[in-house]
């Protein structure tokens, strides 16, 4: 029988919703036991949260000062140690389990698959490749463990109604010095995540500049929408890289999805593969985000957004 380790995503209060749409993907292997090792300096919070995700068996809940920054040099050893008992270890496909499961993986001696999107048996998977353009099917040997991150844009949060027992696990582990944390530089704002939000705005390389992105920003939070951008509007410093949609930034599932003055080159679209209703306004008839769009508007957007706004507010 199969036995899952998921490694819970966090901020150090609360639990990521990337955790419970992993246990979504464990669940369908056949018959699986399912755990989630939650790694903080203060687990409590956040493993009652693990505890309510349905089709978890068991939370371990690993209390270190040292996990307060969650280094993925620091994290790694203590989940190898922990992984003895387990066939699987799942982790998110964010920028987190990114960073954590490789080391896992290697610790382990194991290679990782990388972005399951879809479970065909307990050691195969479905991940894509090529930008999302060719999906492939990846064996994983029976003979060793399978560390694994979850492309949590295929995968919906498992549903709350668990009740799993929670255990405080002691590990005790030398952990490198070599990795230290320095600082967290990051922007802070009021909207929702873009990873986890149910609407998104994103512009392009069409608005310009810094300042006229504005007009996004303005018709996102008319909306409660998380804001997202092309590598073209980054790139020209309209707005930081952590808001990046696609191939090399994020990829992300909204159940709605407005794509204003973005041409929809492939490595956009791969970032928005899942996301529900499509919206595209562009002011080339032929641009080819309109091959994917549910909705298109041809027009200028410096016209249509305020014309938009104006009908949503009446
Ligand atoms: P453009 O392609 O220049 O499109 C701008 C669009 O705005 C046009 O369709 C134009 O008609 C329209 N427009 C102009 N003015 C207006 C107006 N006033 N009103 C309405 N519409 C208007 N790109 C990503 O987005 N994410 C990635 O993760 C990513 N990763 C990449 C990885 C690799 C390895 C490579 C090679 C490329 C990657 N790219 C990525 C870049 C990608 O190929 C495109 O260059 C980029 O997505 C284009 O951004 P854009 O649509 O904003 O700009």
């Amino acid at each position: 029988m199969s036995k899952i380790l998921i490694i819970a995503e966090h901020d150090g209060q609360s639990l990521n919703s990337s955790t419970a749409k992993c246990v979504s993907c464990a669940q369908a292997i056949d018959g699986a036991e399912i755990d989630i090792v939650v790694l903080a300096a203060d687990c409590t919070a956040i493993a009652a949260e693990a505890a309510k995700i349905s089709g978890v068996s068991k939370v371990l809940a690993v209390n270190n000062p040292a996990n307060e920054h969650l280094l993925a040099a620091t994290l790694a050893p203590q989940i190898i140690a922990i992984a003895a008992d387990y066939s699987h270890v799942f982790g998110p496909s964010t920028t987190f389990g990114k960073d954590l499961m490789p080391r896992v993986a290697a610790l382990l001696g194991v290679n990782q698959i990388s972005d399951i999107m879809e479970v065909l048996g307990a050691h195969s998977f479905k991940r894509p490749v090529y930008a999302g353009n060719v999906i492939t099917t990846v064996e994983a040997s029976g003979d060793s463990k399978v560390v694994a991150t979850v492309r949590t844009a295929s995968y919906s949060a498992a549903a709350l109604s668990g009740n799993a027992t929670i255990d405080v696990a002691d590990i005790a582990v030398d952990l490198p010095q070599h990795t230290r944390f320095v600082e967290l530089q990051a922007g802070s704002s009021d909207r929702p995540d873009l990873q986890t939000a149910s609407k998104v705005v994103s512009g392009g390389r069409a608005l310009g500049s810094a300042e006229k992105f504005e007009i996004i920003y303005q018709f996102a939070d008319s909306i409660g929408a998380a804001v997202g951008a092309s590598r073209a509007a980054v790139d020209a410093g309209y707005v930081p890289n952590e808001m990046q949609v696609g191939q090399t930034g994020k990829i992300i599932a909204p159940d709605l999805y407005f794509a204003i003055g973005i041409s929809g080159a492939i490595q956009h679209l791969t970032g928005i593969k899942d996301a529900g209703t499509i919206v595209a306004i562009n002011k080339d008839a032929d641009a080819p985000i309109f091959d994917v769009a549910d909705i298109g508007l041809v027009g200028d957007l410096f016209t249509v957004i305020p014309e938009l706004q104006q009908a949503l507010q009446s």
